[in-house]
């Protein structure tokens, strides 16, 4: 365990709850998490964990609470969201590029859309991130012609090509054939070491325990239990997260 906890808050949670019509989906969550911190989120399917995360990057409206990231509100009617969501990449389960581009056009077009960067900016930040995540003769290829665990490694370069620092991760390798979820394992661990601030809903517990700095047992929309990969894996105390790691370990 680093000593991360000394550092800066940079999303501070307070009491969030979100419903879908009449489902209560998170139950008034509240946590910080701290400028290079590794936080692992496991839980059952429907507790809440894909809501908890694009709550984090207002993909999602909320019914109370706070989401405040660098210390501005999210949800504050006075935030331009943009600006917070530039700073926040996220990578999804299903990789989400767009498959009529090749790699190279997906990981410039949010950077020269938001006018972050000129066209010949992109190019050369898309190409360095490609090497980045071992890709770098990849940028002509079109997403078809990748396999799962590279097309999350694109995913992933194209999420940096917007210089975010803070990565959201919702089960990055829960579609990939068993034999690629390493290779993204890897250059997620490499983004860790890096000192990136991430937030990852996973069920590899391997990579939870070697990567994380605070594990989250998310149960029923509620943060049920917390703490060190140690505390929640070898000795988890409530029923309920004795209950889950038993069906997962
Ligand atoms: P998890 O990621 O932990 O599996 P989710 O956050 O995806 O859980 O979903 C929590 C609950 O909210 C589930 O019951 C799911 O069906 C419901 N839910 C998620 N997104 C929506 C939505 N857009 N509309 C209605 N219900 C939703
Ligand atoms: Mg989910």
């Amino acid at each position: 365990m680093q000593a991360v906890n000394e550092g800066n808050i940079k999303i501070h949670v307070e009491d969030l709850k979100k419903s879908f019509h009449k489902l209560q989906v998170l139950r008034g969550i509240s946590t910080d998490i701290y400028e290079g911190e590794v936080v692992v989120i496991i839980g059952p399917s429907g507790s809440g964990k894909s809501t908890f995360l694009r709550c984090l990057n207002h993909l999602e409206q909320i019914d109370s609470g706070k989401v405040v990231v660098d210390d501005v509100d999210i949800f504050d009617r006075k935030t331009n969201i943009n600006t917070t969501r530039e700073k926040i990449g996220m990578v999804f389960q299903h990789f989400n590029l767009f498959n009529n581009m090749n790699v190279l056009r997906n990981l410039m077009l949010a950077p020269v859309d938001l006018k972050k960067a000129t066209k010949e900016q992109a190019r050369a930040k898309a190409l360095e991130m490609l090497e980045r995540v071992g890709l770098a003769d990849k940028a002509e290829n079109f997403p078809s012609q990748l396999s799962g665990g590279q097309k999350q490694r694109v995913a992933i370069a194209r999420a940096l090509c917007m210089e975010p620092d803070v990565m959201l991760f919702d089960e990055p390798t829960s579609a990939l054939d068993p034999e690629m979820v390493g290779e993204v394992l890897q250059i997620m661990k490499a983004l860790a070491a890096d000192g990136m601030t991430m937030v990852i809903v996973t069920h590899e517990i391997g990579f939870a325990r070697e990567v994380a700095d605070r594990v989250l047992f998310i149960d029923e929309g509620c943060i049920v239990e917390e703490g060190t990969p140690e505390e929640i894996f070898n000795h988890p105390k409530t029923p309920r997260a004795i209950d889950f790691l038993n069906k997962v370990l």
